[in-house]
């Protein structure tokens, strides 16, 4: 008899494992097929965000920065320490050790909530049946499928990889050795962060980017001091700058590209392509069964994520929408909560994004040109981390938040942060967003003294001219 369930999810990401767990939770028979393989060969569930994506790329840059701060700033603090050096392989050590404790932890929650795990690939086949292929080669079917088969980097014509000194994401928080000389194709927040770790570590880092604008879906004044900051740590950002052609030659790599001088050429010891993911539907269906994929590749789904065949899903990077990892499981947990009969939605347009560079730089709703854009009124309140006692304290002076907020109701349209610890504060900015607050509700909230987000209370202070820390403007006696 053919097995069955009451939700299969196909991925074992933070989209797929968020739906199953929440699906289970709620009483349905579940099961999650994934097709991860760890580098030792083992399944292993968390897919794409804790193998290959935000929970390594964290640990790195955590680790590299730590490293800069006993480095360079140690002294500074009265720390006297002697002849400091990397053990590379300890920190990548690290870097697995937290890797594998999570992927682990996946796989307890999956037993202790009743998520049965396929290991094996799943394809969708007409009537709600499931092919999976693997060492558990079967045929099952289910009531509800949710695809949550993520993304997967795009290889670029002019610099394919080599999985050696050219490499994507995944290679790059694998090396076995600090490159002197690093390219990286691609300033965007993957680019930027792993570019981050390795110059930390000592590599001559260079950028580069086609687009003329640095970080254009950031906010403009928070983009034009991020590319201020990391400039003056030593990434070489070059934009406006297209590569043409990479080649492997005597263990380097050759990069031919056009700047506005004309063509020229650099060379590197190694070369990370970060030029963008693309949605994954390799296999995922059969054709017969007339899913709809939109022209980017995305699996086409409607607001609450249902695609166009009855009781089938798809959540996270396989369909449209910012591919980050928190949104991939609201959409999880409201895809199963809606199979449930409840009533749940994802906002999407309070999702908080952060590049996690040293300033920190994050952000949630619109940005100062694109409410410009829209012709939208808006009043905005800028509050500079240098007049923060925490962050003087911490010697974290660089960088600000700026709230807008409209200028007719003064509800919060959009927060900007860039500084210390910022991908922490945005939590604040998201929670009062989604309370639908106002810059005044902000400003009358109490925040604890010394702290980091006092500089959000501030910047509410500052939309309305009276920031306390800050010199504004006088305003007459009324
Ligand atoms: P994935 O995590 O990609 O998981 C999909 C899973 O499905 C994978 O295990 C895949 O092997 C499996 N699969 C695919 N097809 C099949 C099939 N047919 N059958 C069975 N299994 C299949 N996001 C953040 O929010 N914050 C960050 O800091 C962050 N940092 C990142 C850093 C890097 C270097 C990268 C590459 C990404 C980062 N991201 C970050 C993005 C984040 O990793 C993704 O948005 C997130 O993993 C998407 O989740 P998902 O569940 O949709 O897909």
């Amino acid at each position: 008899m053919t097995e069955r369930y009451d939700v299969l999810v196909i991925g074992g990401g933070p989209a797929g494992y968020a739906a199953a767990i929440r699906s289970a939770q709620l009483g349905f028979k579940t099961a999650c097929v994934d097709d991860w393989c760890s580098p030792a060969g083992e399944p292993a569930l968390g897919g794409t965000c804790l193998n290959a994506g935000c929970i390594p790329s964290k640990a790195l840059l955590e680790s590299s920065e730590f490293f800069v701060q006993v480095r360079d700033r140690g002294s500074v603090r009265g720390l006297k320490l002697g002849q400091l050096s990397l053990d590379l392989a300890a920190m990548m050590a690290h870097k697995d050790k937290t890797v594998t404790e999570l992927t682990r932890g996946i796989a307890t929650l999956f037993k202790a909530n009743g998520v049965t795990w396929i290991p094996g690939r799943g394809k969708l086949l007409p009537k709600n049946q499931i092919e999976i292929s693997g060492s558990a080669a079967k045929q099952v079917e289910a009531g509800e499928i949710i695809l949550a088969s993520g993304s997967m980097p795009v290889n670029f014509g002019n610099a394919p990889f080599d999985g050696q000194r050219i490499v994507d994401s995944q290679g790059a928080l694998a090396f076995k050795e600090v490159p002197r000389r690093l390219g990286v194709i691609g300033a965007g927040i993957i680019g930027l962060e792993l570019g981050s770790v390795w110059c930390r570590l000592g590599s001559e880092v260079v950028l580069i980017e086609a687009q003329e604008g640095f970080l254009p879906v950031v906010d403009e004044q928070v983009a034009r001091e991020a590319l201020k900051q990391l400039t003056a740590q030593g990434l070489d950002i070059r934009l406006g700058t297209r590569v043409l052609q990479s080649r492997v030659a005597n263990d380097a790599v050759v990069m031919r590209y056009q700047d506005q001088n004309g063509e020229q050429e650099k060379i590197v010891d190694r070369l990370i392509v970060a030029v963008g993911r693309r949605p994954n539907t390799d296999g995922l269906f059969a054709p017969e069964t007339g899913l709809l994929i939109d022209e980017w590749g995305f699996v086409h789904v409607d607001e609450h994520c249902r695609t166009n065949l009855p009781n089938v899903h798809a959540v996270g990077d396989v369909v449209r929408g910012p591919m980050l990892a928190h949104k991939g499981m609201e959409e999880g947990i409201m895809v199963a909560e809606r199979i449930a009969g409840q009533a749940t939605t994802v906002d999407y347009a309070i999702v908080p994004s952060v590049i996690y560079t040293q300033p920190e730089i994050a952000w949630v709703g619109k940005t100062e040109q694109a409410l410009k854009q829209a012709g939208e009124s808006y009043r905005a309140g800028v509050f500079p981390f240098a007049a923060n006692g925490r962050a003087k304290a911490m010697g974290e002076t660089s960088g600000f938040i700026k709230i807008l907020a409209d200028a007719h109701t003064d509800r919060v349209r959009g927060v900007h942060l860039i500084g210390p610890h910022c991908s922490e504060l945005v939590a604040c900015a998201v929670l009062a967003m989604s309370f639908g607050a106002s810059s005044e509700d902000i400003m009358h909230t109490m925040f604890a003294h010394p702290t980091l987000s006092e500089a959000l209370h501030e910047a509410s202070l500052a939309v309305a001219g009276r920031a306390v820390h800050i010199a504004q403007t006088r305003r007459a006696k009324p």
